[in-house]
């Protein structure tokens, strides 16, 4: 890349920023941009490229993300220390200490490596990490950036090294973009990862897979265009998508026992979606959908609007035969619901300019409350948003200690369960399974049997020891559980047994 693109590069990343923060400051972006360019002078990538435009594609991606100024900032800062000649104090003097916390958390998470593929050490790994992050969000969001693009210029790399990056990549950074929720990044990853573990795997997949996304193809296009009419007649304004599925999670559904590589059974080749304003609307769509396209009789709709995954995913999926007979997998979401799936915990940003905009306050409130718990603090963070917008305040309100009065505990398989603080063995086995207080044995935390009422900390691993028989809870549990789930579960269980 010459000089003159990356300048226009740069020039881009501004508009991109200018589109959603209203006056940011320029100059300050601009001394970041040339502290990164000093900082980086004469190196160079193994893609041939100065180093620069590494950093500048963090911050793009950064940008891209809706994310605020200083997370930028740290993005086009992010290698200066670590590879560049510029200093922490360099950095506090001239962009605060928050932007130099920010390139330490990410300094950070770069050096907890994958170590060996033994469960236990990939475990520690990604427990590592999340404590990193429950500090500040957005030090993942800064390393996820940074992942990406040194996955996409990964061919440049030594054959060793890619491998092992591409490694590491699916089984710590894509599950981690997973476990915060977003989809959109961790199919990119994975399908950036895969082509270097299993280039024969993935030859054969895109191969055999080419035919049947062309006739997919086809099918959506005529449904999308009766399905536009039919809305339209009925006032409902809808958006309609397809995306490609993933190559790497279309391989990995293939090796299911009920597929076995049966290319037929794949009926979200393309992901077909309709995506509408409310929650009433999705039920309106499904019934346009039903009234126009037969539902396949053998597989039922899925109703994740009413029953949410248990990661917060909400959608409701139907099958229909298409207009050539072939069955097509539609899903029918809201918008938020939609930016949920696929930027998850960063969707917050996006999701409160949306409301500021044109979002109904009831239908955000009804959206939040679906997903309970886990999103409370999103919301908590839309309204900071919606308060601060700009302030110092509102970016130490992002710092994302909405974790602050929660901790992350993990299950012995390397789960994580997010609690209130102060929570104890008896609030993490009501949040594992409702069943599960009645069959506690023995309590073991960090490998040491501990009381019932102990207070659990950020990081701890917890580990249920089942007892044979059925126990009931105990009144005196009230005293000390913190949850609204524990307190809920037992008061049910104790009207019951009287
Ligand atoms: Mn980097």
């Amino acid at each position: 890349m010459s000089e003159n693109e990356i300048e226009s590069q740069y020039r881009e990343l501004k508009n991109i920023i200018s589109n959603y923060i209203t006056n940011f400051d320029a100059q300050k972006l601009d001394l970041a941009f040339s502290v990164a360019k000093r900082a980086h002078k004469g190196q160079k990538r193994f893609t041939g490229h100065s180093f620069i435009v590494h950093p500048l594609t963090v911050a793009t991606t950064l940008a891209e993300w809706k994310l605020d100024l200083n997370t930028i900032i740290a993005g086009l800062l992010h290698d200066t220390i670590e590879d560049g000649d510029a200093t922490r104090e360099e950095l506090v003097e001239k962009f605060g200490e928050e932007v130099a916390q920010l390139v330490d958390g990410v300094t950070k998470v770069t050096h907890i490596r994958l170590v060996g593929s033994k469960e236990a050490q990939f475990i520690e790994t990604l427990r590592k990490m999340i404590l990193v992050m429950a500090n500040d969000l957005r030090v993942v969001l800064l390393k996820l950036a940074d992942r990406l693009h040194n996955m996409k210029t990964l061919y440049a790399l030594p054959k060793e090294k890619q491998y092992k990056n591409a490694l590491e990549t699916i089984e710590i950074y894509s599950p981690l973009a997973e476990r915060l929720g977003i989809g959109k990044i961790k199919g990119e990853l994975d399908d950036l990862s895969f082509p270097y573990l299993q280039p024969k795997e993935y030859e054969r997949v895109k191969k055999g897979s080419a035919r049947y996304y062309k006739r997919s193809l086809t099918e959506i296009t005529h449904i999308k265009k009766v399905l536009l009419r039919k809305f339209s007649d009925e006032g409902v304004p809808v958006e309609v998508r397809g995306r490609r599925k993933h190559l790497y999670s279309l391989w990995k559904k293939l090796q299911r026992s009920s597929v076995d590589w049966d290319f037929e059974k794949i009926y979200d080749i393309i992901a077909f979606r309709i995506l509408v304003d409310s929650v009433k609307d999705c039920y309106i769509a499904l019934g346009i959908v039903h009234g126009n396209f037969k539902p396949f009789p053998k597989i039922p709709m899925s109703d994740f609007i009413a029953q949410p995954k248990p990661n917060g995913y909400r959608s409701i999926h139907t099958k229909v035969f298409g207009p050539h007979g072939h069955i097509i997998e539609v899903q029918i979401r809201t918008r938020e619901m939609h930016e949920q799936a696929e930027f998850g915990a960063a969707a917050h940003w996006a999701y409160a300019e949306a409301k500021s905009s044109n979002t109904k306050e009831s239908e955000l409130e009804k959206g939040v409350s679906i997903t309970g718990d886990k999103i409370k603090w999103v919301k908590q963070l839309v309204q900071w948003q919606k308060e601060l917008t700009d302030s110092k305040e509102f970016l130490e309100a992002v710092k994302l200690d909405a974790f602050h009065s929660r901790i992350l505990v993990f299950s012995p398989k390397g789960d994580v369960f997010d609690l209130p603080d102060g929570a104890t063995p008896i609030d993490y086995a009501f949040t594992v399974h409702t069943g599960l207080p009645n069959f506690i044995g023995s309590v073991m935390v960090n490998g040491k049997i501990v009381p019932l009422d102990h207070k659990l900390s950020n990081g701890d691993l917890v580990e249920i020891k089942k007892s044979k028989s059925f126990r009931n809870v105990k009144k005196d549990w009230l005293e000390f559980v913190v949850s609204t789930a524990a307190r809920h579960g037992i008061r049910k269980q104790l009207r019951k047994t009287k």
